[in-house]
């Protein structure tokens, strides 16, 4: 549905309580989209919950992002595991890179959390 204004009017579906709202959008979106966008603005009690998950998986992402710069593959993965983790795929994703173990789970909360942690260990050769 299009009206004159520059910005093309659609109308999107919140995917927990069906409340229908209106999107402006810049060009062309898809029918999908358009519901995320309604569903992330959406104020029921699902979408509530939705959006900070949502939040919790791009703060993720932002924290691999920075942390692993130099590490494209390894940034794809823990993508990847957020995801994984977060739609309930697998309960636990853990990765090893050099010294560092890193969990990702959820926490009691149901949200997002990676704990990282460093193999400490020292050894003396006393020959
Ligand atoms: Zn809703």
């Amino acid at each position: 549905m299009k009206n004159e204004n520059e910005f093309p009017i659609t109308t999107g579906t919140c995917k927990f309580c069906g409340q229908t709202m209106t999107v402006e959008t810049v060009g062309d979106i898809t029918q999908d989209k358009a519901d995320e966008i309604a569903t992330s603005r959406c104020t029921c009690k699902e979408a509530k919950v939705w959006q900070n998950r949502e939040s919790k998986i791009k703060k993720a992402k932002e924290w691999a992002t920075n942390r692993f710069e130099r590490q494209p593959n390894l940034i794809t993965l823990f993508e990847e595991s957020f995801e994984r983790v977060t739609n309930h795929d697998v309960e636990k994703v853990a990765i090893k890179e050099s010294d560092w173990t890193h969990n990702i789970f959820l926490d009691s909360d149901g949200y997002l959390n990676v704990k990282s942690s460093k193999k400490v260990e020292e050894e003396v050769d006393f020959s």
